[in-house]
């Protein structure tokens, strides 16, 4: 991706540990790198497609000054989530806060921190089989969206589908949500208990009856799996009331581990012969 780079931008501030830091204050320098596509802005030469750097100095100079932290790791914690909050092209952003009269008793050039954060595409399985279910899913999208770290981008179709794994239990509504966050797989993961708890989630047969169930089916490009959580959700090749929906928001997204499409999952799930979507187009 394109970048738009600001190096040293100097900012007089108070953060630092020690109380004499937050009275007096010291130079802190920002470098940041700003990922966004130009494209556009670039062949219509119209800074209005593009991230205005002068309006990006004068946003982390006042944001710098106004906020005192300890640790400038928090500083660039905070000011680079307000950043991706506030330009709303900008995808990623690596900000570097650098202390050079930090105050340490040896001869140092510099010290800093530099941090990495952005909006990741992620998607959501959701279905409930208790209660309106309806609303239960409709409830999902609207904590998603009320969340200011969160952007729902797409929302499948709910689907009718017979239950899956072997309990009997009345029919789910099951759908998909495109989201972009700016969670980490972990957080989004106590976000989503959060939300299941809101709707009155308990945990009682494994795979049994529930007014919500939100899994974390993708999440960009990372795979991992711990005891917590794995990522790509391990069952997702095997079924078609999650594949369906999400082949209709996002066909050519693909599986990290298995190297394929999501229409190419779907396409190999029916071939096998599994289907539990009674609905859907
Ligand atoms: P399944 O995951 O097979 O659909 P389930 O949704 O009924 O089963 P839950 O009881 O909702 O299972 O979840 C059990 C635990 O699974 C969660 O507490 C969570 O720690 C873990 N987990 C692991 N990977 C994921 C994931 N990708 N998304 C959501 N939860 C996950
Ligand atoms: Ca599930
Ligand atoms: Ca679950």
């Amino acid at each position: 991706m394109d970048k738009i780079i600001i190096e040293d931008l100097q900012i007089y501030a108070h953060h630092g540990v020690y109380p004499k830091e937050n009275e007096i204050g010291q130079n802190f320098y920002i470098n940041a790198e700003l990922e966004t596509d130009t494209r556009r802005a670039g062949v219509m030469d119209d800074l209005n497609l593009s991230t205005n750097y002068g309006d990006v100095c004068r946003f982390l100079h006042s944001f710098l000054t106004e906020h005192t932290y300890k640790l400038i790791e928090t500083a660039a914690e905070r000011a680079a989530e307000a950043l991706l909050l506030t330009f709303t092209h900008i995808k990623r952003v690596t900000l570097e806060v650098r202390k050079p009269e930090a105050p340490i008793p040896f001869p140092f050039q510099s010290v800093s921190v530099r941090i990495t954060r952005g909006w990741r595409r992620t998607y959501i399985a959701c279905g409930s089989n208790m209660g309106d279910r309806e609303a239960c899913l409709n409830h999902a999208v609207a904590c998603f969206r009320k969340d200011h770290r969160c952007n729902v981008a797409r929302v499948s179709e709910w689907m009718e589908t017979t239950a899956y794994g072997g309990v009997e239990q009345e029919d789910f509504l099951n759908g998909v949500i495109a989201l972009d966050t700016l969670y980490t797989p972990e957080e989004l993961l106590e976000r989503i208990h959060e939300i299941e708890k809101s709707q009155g989630r308990e945990r009682v047969v494994h795979w049994g009856p529930r007014t919500l169930d939100l899994d974390i089916l993708l999440y960009e490009g990372c795979v991992m799996d711990t005891e917590e959580l794995t990522i790509p959700h391990k069952d997702m090749a095997n079924r078609d009331f999650v594949l369906k929906p999400l082949a209709q928001i996002a066909p050519y997204e693909r599986h990290p581990v298995l190297d394929k499409s999501v229409l190419q999952m779907y396409e190999d799930v029916r071939q096998k012969g599994e289907k539990h979507v009674i609905s859907g187009k």
